[in-house]
């Protein structure tokens, strides 16, 4: 794969506070430029690193630049900005890459209380105490934690309220249908509703209509992302919509 030629870069997806519409944070998204294929997607070539020990090479990759990029915007003022970055269940099963990781983080000062690790519910199926473990330590340096694609895994809620997450993103599939009545709709709402009793803060992905974002605002959903409000941008671009914002 590309790491040797460099051939990575990430894109910062805003996060707005669906009631102020302020900028609250951004996303680290990966892509691939390749010269001789153009833009790969991540959902194509994460999976493939998965497969083999190129994750854990890329996930450094990412995540030093992830926090490069963050030193950068916290002299630039835009310190109060989050950070998220996604995780792949390999880096957190392994304890020799994990622990690689927590080097990284160690020799990165940045403020870590604005810093977010997104996982998903398939790392939670493996080993729950393994699990619970490595992320208490990410806790340990004031990292938060996000549920990413929540509502698409099979993992048991009784499970889930157990670990040390503090934000739920709901995954675009159930977005999509909003607001149309069905079960993805009533779904949401009901995600929407326990996440707020047990006080996780919301954040919902993928949304693309203003009927979407009306539904989701009235019932008081904190966080969103969507191609209406912003789609992916390489870092001097969302530094730019940042800052136009504030
Ligand atoms: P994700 O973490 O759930 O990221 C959200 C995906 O939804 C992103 O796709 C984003 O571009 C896309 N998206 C945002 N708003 C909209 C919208 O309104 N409509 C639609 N249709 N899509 C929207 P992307 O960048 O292609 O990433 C896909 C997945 O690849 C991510 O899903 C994540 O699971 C994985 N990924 C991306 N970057 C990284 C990374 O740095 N590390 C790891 N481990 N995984 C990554
Ligand atoms: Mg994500
Ligand atoms: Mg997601």
């Amino acid at each position: 794969m590309g790491i040797v030629r460099d051939e990575f870069t990430l894109f910062y997806q805003p996060e707005y506070n669906l009631d102020t519409k302020n900028i609250i944070g951004v996303e680290a998204l990966v892509r691939w430029i390749s010269p001789k294929r153009g833009m790969i997607p991540p959902d194509v070539f994460i999976p493939l690193a998965e497969k083999t020990d190129i994750i854990y090479e890329l996930e450094r990759m990412i995540i030093c630049k992830a926090l490069e990029q963050k030193r950068i915007w916290e002299k630039e003022g835009l310190e109060h900005i989050e950070l998220s970055i996604n995780l792949s269940s390999k880096s957190i099963e392994s304890e020799d890459d994990f622990r690689i990781i927590e080097n990284i983080i160690s020799s990165y000062k940045v403020d870590y209380s604005t810093i977010i690790f997104e996982i998903t519910e398939s790392v939670v199926i493996t080993d729950f105490n393994m699990v619970m473990e490595r992320l208490n330590r990410l806790k340990a340096h004031g990292i938060r934690l996000a549920l990413d694609d929540f509502g698409t895994g099979y993992s048991s809620l009784v499970h889930l309220v157990k670990l040390p997450i503090d934000i739920i993103k709901i995954d675009r599939s159930f977005i999509k249908s909003i607001p149309y009545s069905n079960e993805e709709t009533s779904i949401t709402k009901n995600i929407l509703a326990m996440a707020h009793d047990l006080n996780y803060r919301v954040v919902a992905e993928g949304i693309e209509t203003n009927a979407q974002l009306e539904y989701l605002t009235q019932n008081s959903c904190e966080g969103g992302q969507g191609f209406l409000l912003c789609v992916p941008l390489p870092s001097e671009q969302v530094s730019q919509v940042i800052k136009e914002k504030m």
